[in-house]
């Protein structure tokens, strides 16, 4: 049951349906596959899948409000337990997309977003880190083309909110 003093917003459950593969939502009927597989809602119970797509499809735009969904690690151990492939580690990163557009977005991944348009990669590579590879024989890890990668991020609209963009939950940029 919903809570009285929840606002739901059903342009926010509109939005996530119009976007690519967002309409799998439709077919959840809520069977909890989903949560018993997924790693974190073992370690953290109120880390829900099922809960989220639920509130999710009744307008409850709670899951884009706070922090407990980018603790998701897009492994899919969720989407390939359920009986209706619904693209639920897509649908959470489009509910994390809208947070992030408010600013509601844990420091340390804007932090990972920022690296990405300044270095193309979400964490900076060190030189112990490279010495490290060659020792094992990996493979260089090349350049990556930040034209492409600030064109496309440019085209998204992310590039001019992440400079603007501040994280609610704090941290050393809200002192
Ligand atoms: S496993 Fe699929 S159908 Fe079942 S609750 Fe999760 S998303 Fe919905
Ligand atoms: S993708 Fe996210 S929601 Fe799905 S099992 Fe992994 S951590 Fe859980």
């Amino acid at each position: 049951m919903v809570k009285q003093e929840t606002m739901l917003d059903l342009e926010f459950r509109s939005w996530l349906l119009d976007q690519p593969e967002g309409e799998t939502l439709l077919r959840c009927y809520q069977c909890g596959r989903c949560t018993s597989a997924c790693p974190v809602a073992e370690i953290e119970p109120s880390f829900n899948p099922r809960l989220f797509l639920q509130k999710i499809l009744i307008g409850d735009k709670s899951v884009a409000e706070n922090q407990l969904v980018w603790n998701c690690l897009t492994c899919e151990q969720c989407e390939v337990r359920c009986p209706e492939h619904v693209k639920i580690p897509h649908i959470l990163i489009l509910a994390k997309v809208r947070g992030l557009m408010a600013g509601n977005v844990p420091l340390a991944a804007l932090d990972r977003a920022r690296t990405i348009i300044s270095e193309g990669r979400s964490l900076p590579v060190s030189s112990p880190m490279l010495k490290t590879r060659t020792k094992m024989g990996l493979p260089d890890l090349g350049t990556p083309s930040m034209d492409q990668i600030v064109a496309m991020l440019a085209d998204i609209g992310i590039v001019g909110k992440l400079e603007t963009v501040k994280s609610v939950y704090g941290g050393a940029e809200d002192e």
